[in-house]
């Protein structure tokens, strides 16, 4: 299997091993940015995303996940990316 760097998570959008995310190797830290250097740090993890041959499974893998769970940027989102899709979701259900 594949390892995304040093992430601790191994989703099964990982499991070819003949495809290697953009992140592959990449300190992990980028994609877990503090607070204070948010913005600027997931713009640097989403250039890696929009570069990855996986960014749509892993996206999608994300957006399976519960947005109170998964921290990060994943797929070229960021946690509030993944709340705010969950909610217009929750909000399309509701009509
Ligand atoms: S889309 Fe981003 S977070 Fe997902 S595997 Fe690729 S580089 Fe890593």
């Amino acid at each position: 299997m594949t390892r995304l760097g040093t992430r601790s998570a191994a989703p099964d959008f990982l499991d070819d091993p003949d495809v290697v995310p953009a992140c592959a190797g990449v300190d992990s830290a980028l994609f877990f940015p503090t607070r204070e250097d948010s913005a600027a740090a997931a713009e640097t993890a989403n250039r890696y995303c929009r570069a990855c041959p996986v960014r749509t499974p892993c996206r999608q893998w994300a957006l399976r996940q519960s947005p109170n769970d998964l921290y990060g940027i994943w797929g070229g989102t960021t946690r509030e990316d993944r709340l705010r899709i969950h909610r217009r979701r929750r909000a399309g259900a509701d009509r």
